[in-house]
């Protein structure tokens, strides 16, 4: 019988790195299928619909949700963030491995529908490296920093949700362990 893919949800607070990780681990790991998520919020300058997010109205989004084609969504920053349960369940059967790099009351959710998924939290090396990471993006005011700082040091409790940290001191690093993960994890014996 063929194996089935694992679904990897990787998640952490802002000011982490878990973008850039992500980003690295997917350039290395050209197999990993990564999920494309839906959003209400505004694109960035340069981000593309249908590469970065799928950038939908929140009457869309709505309907979505009512239709139940979400894995799992969320409301962060005040906007809406899903993942589309079709790709992600039609990829895992065909035996490719999908990340999820969505935030951690998202991660819940899978983890209650799909607990056999692999969940891994990125930590920062210390809590002063992480203010200096939040400060350092310079577009926040005082404010939203301690306000992102604080929210940061809550959610790190939630690491115990996780079967696996990654404490992200240097990129390569950290992109390292998260394929040794992946590596044993594809070795385990399971039922399916
Ligand atoms: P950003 O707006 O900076 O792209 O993302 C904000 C937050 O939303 C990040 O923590 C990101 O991981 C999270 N996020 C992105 N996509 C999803 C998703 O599909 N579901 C959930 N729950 N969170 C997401």
């Amino acid at each position: 019988m063929m194996k089935k893919g694992l679904l990897i949800v990787i998640s952490g607070p802002s000011g982490t790195g878990k973008g850039t990780v992500c980003k690295q681990l997917l350039n290395i790991e050209k197999d990993i299928k990564i999920s494309i998520s839906a959003t209400t919020r505004e694109p960035r300058v340069g981000e593309i619909d249908g590469v970065n997010y799928y950038f939908i109205d929140e009457d869309i989004f709505e309907k979505q949700i009512e239709n139940d084609e979400f894995l799992e969504y969320a409301k962060v920053y005040d906007n809406y963030y899903g993942t589309p349960k079709k790709y992600v369940i039609e990829e895992i059967k065909k035996g490719n491995n999908v990340l999820l790099e969505i935030d951690i009351q998202g991660a819940l959710q899978v983890k209650e529908k799909y607990p056999e998924g692999i969940f891994i939290f990125i930590l920062p090396p210390s809590m002063e490296e992480l203010k200096k990471r939040i400060i350092g993006r310079g577009t926040e005011s005082e404010a939203d920093i301690n306000k992102r700082f604080e929210s940061a040091f809550e959610e790190i409790n939630y690491v115990k949700e996780y079967n696996y940290y990654v404490i992200n001191d240097e990129v390569e690093k950290a992109v390292e362990k998260i394929r040794g993960i992946i590596k044993a994890e594809s070795c385990k014996v399971t039922d399916n």
